[in-house]
């Protein structure tokens, strides 16, 4: 109660703070405003009101009426979709659609705000999510749709959704991709949904940690090795392509156990790992006085993603608080961790350099000593010094000690704001990161970041057989790339290799590539997993007029983004 009466007196312009299932609670609000009538001083006389589900303050007084209990039949709810209310939002095709299918999550991670709330599953009517896709795909000027589901797959229903999504993509092309969030527990059931969903979604193992300690720390429950291990080659034998993704700074994550979780991660071969610090998000359990006080964590502010709105004259701003520093690591540990961030975000994230750093692996090199060996030796690696300094300088410039100080930036740059909003918005780190993708890969002729990495292989182990294998490797994932900035997209190119790439991966990168020798050399096809999707970003990128690939990296699936082999 008294974080409530603390934010809202720090935010005049927020009135009411709603829980839980927020739509009766909402609408509760409506209904006592309209029965007040505009009357004289009605903003008072409705904060006066204890309102069931919700918080307001009043002369210092915080004002509450009774908690409500969860809505267990969401089909009491109306579709804003069906209903028309977002007609209007609609039209703008830099608005994603959101859809939900099941509400609630069973499990209780302490960095996540679901983990708070109630983990009964509810789900909608498939016959809702049937009309919803229906309404969206003859409404909604953006073709992708967001589930906001915690974990899909995870009970039967979603096994029917899944079916009808795929039927109608493969009927309609509709939607061009979806974002959605694997169930955390890998069972036969989140694999066939992955299975069925393969065009449109990566099948995302999330691990978020493996270090024991931290895991418990966190009550966090991901995937187990030999989960992990099983549903990786399931993936594999369906060319389904895989991801996880890692948040430091949890309780307990040194910068020593961080570089253990980053190797362990890496040898799992997965298509994609992103890796991101850890957020206090309010109303979180890591995010309680308590907590914050016993981690020892301190937080600095960056403006979230795309998060700036103003309409007339006012501005809304939202804003990502960042556990720099804990009682586990410090400050330059953070800067380290920054360091191996940017260099995971472009080798395994967008997969430039996986497949080197993969091999890499398979010869005992793991890939923080890889990193600290070319982070130690500017002169040799140039570009990847250059890349990591300007990200690290730039990131850590954009953060601000107080909320106060990042409102205040972006108030005194209003005029900006309304010239040139994208500027400010890379202060966010989403936009940023596409400047350093573009300029540091694609628009680099020569490939620069890919070659310092090879040269660093072959510098620690320079045997004639590893130049080789790096030379081919490096060719290879060159080829892999799909560029958004090419005259023409072409979505397959076929190249003639010596190796049996294709065996190589299936094995996981965990054999020398020797082992898979062609007697003769053969050619084989490099694919394009969705060339609709992939076009349909790039067009929209065209249309825009935009130079940054906004589409393509934000509405497509990291899979999508270089061709796989076939
Ligand atoms: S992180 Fe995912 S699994 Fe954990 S509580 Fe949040 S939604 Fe549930």
């Amino acid at each position: 109660m008294e974080d409530n009466k603390v934010f809202l007196t720090k935010h005049p312009n927020i009135d009411y703070i709603v829980y839980g299932d927020g739509e009766k609670s909402f609408s509760n609000i409506i209904e006592n405003y309209k029965r007040l009538d505009m009357c004289k001083e009605w903003r008072s006389k409705l904060k006066l009101i204890p309102i069931d589900g919700c918080r307001t303050l009043l002369d210092n007084k915080l004002i509450h009426g009774n908690p409500l209990n969860p809505i267990m039949n969401l089909m009491e709810i109306p579709s804003p979709y069906l209903t028309g209310v977002f007609d209007e939002l609609l039209q703008d095709p830099l608005l994603v659609p959101i859809l939900q299918n099941i509400r609630g999550c069973p499990y209780k991670c302490r960095f996540c705000v679901s983990g708070t709330q109630l983990g009964k599953i509810r789900n909608f009517s498939l016959e809702r999510i049937k009309e919803e896709i229906t309404f969206l795909r003859h409404n909604a000027k953006n073709r992708i749709i967001r589930f906001s589901d915690d974990n899909f797959g995870l009970i039967k229903n979603d096994l029917e959704v899944a079916k009808y999504i795929r039927k109608y993509f493969d009927t309609y092309k509709y939607p061009t991709s979806i974002k959605i969030y694997s169930a955390k527990k890998q069972n036969d059931k989140t694999r066939e949904v992955a299975l069925i969903l393969k065009p449109l979604m990566t099948y995302c193992i999330s691990f978020q940690t493996i270090t024991p300690k931290v895991l418990k720390e966190s009550t966090r429950i991901s995937a187990t090795h030999e989960e992990t291990v099983e549903s990786i080659s399931y993936a594999r034998k369906n060319g389904l392509s895989t991801a996880t993704e890692l948040i430091f700074g949890l309780p307990g994550e040194t910068l020593e156990s961080w570089k253990e979780v980053i190797n362990k991660t890496l040898s799992y071969g997965f298509d994609s790992v992103s890796m991101n610090p850890l957020w206090l998000l309010k109303g979180s359990d890591l995010n309680q006085a308590s907590t914050r006080k016993e981690n020892q964590y301190v937080g600095k502010f960056k403006l979230a993603e795309n998060a700036i709105t103003h309409y007339g004259d006012f501005i809304s701003i939202e804003r990502d608080e960042l556990a720099v520093q804990s009682k586990y690591y410090t400050f330059e540990d953070w800067k380290t961790y920054l360091k191996y961030q940017i260099n995971l975000f472009m080798g395994t994230f967008y997969g430039y350099a996986k497949e080197l750093l993969y091999y890499a692996n398979s010869i005992n090199i793991k890939p923080t000593a890889l990193f600290d060996y070319v982070l130690n030796d500017p002169k040799k690696y140039p570009t990847i010094n250059q890349l990591v300094e300007d990200y690290v300088n730039e990131f850590i410039g954009n953060m601000f000690d107080t909320e106060e100080e990042l409102y205040n930036f972006i108030n005194d740059n209003l005029t900006k704001l309304k010239e040139d909003k994208e500027s400010l918005l890379r202060l966010a780190h989403g936009r940023s990161m596409l400047t350093y993708i573009i300029k540091y890969m694609l628009k680099d002729p020569e490939k620069k970041y890919l070659r310092e990495i090879r040269n660093a292989i072959c510098d620690i182990n320079s045997s004639e057989e590893v130049k080789e294998d790096t030379r081919l490797i490096l060719n290879l994932a060159i080829k892999l790339i799909i560029d958004p900035f090419d005259k023409a997209f072409v979505p397959n190119i076929e190249i003639e290799t010596k190796y049996n790439f294709r065996s190589w991966v299936l094995d996981g990168y965990s054999k020398r590539l020797g082992f898979y020798k062609f007697d003769k050399p053969q050619k084989i096809t490099l694919k394009c997993r969705n060339p609709y999707s992939v076009s349909k970003t790039i067009e929209e990128d065209q249309k825009q007029k935009r130079t940054d690939c906004f589409n393509f990296f934000r509405y497509m699936n990291s899979s999508l983004m270089r061709r796989y082999i076939d």
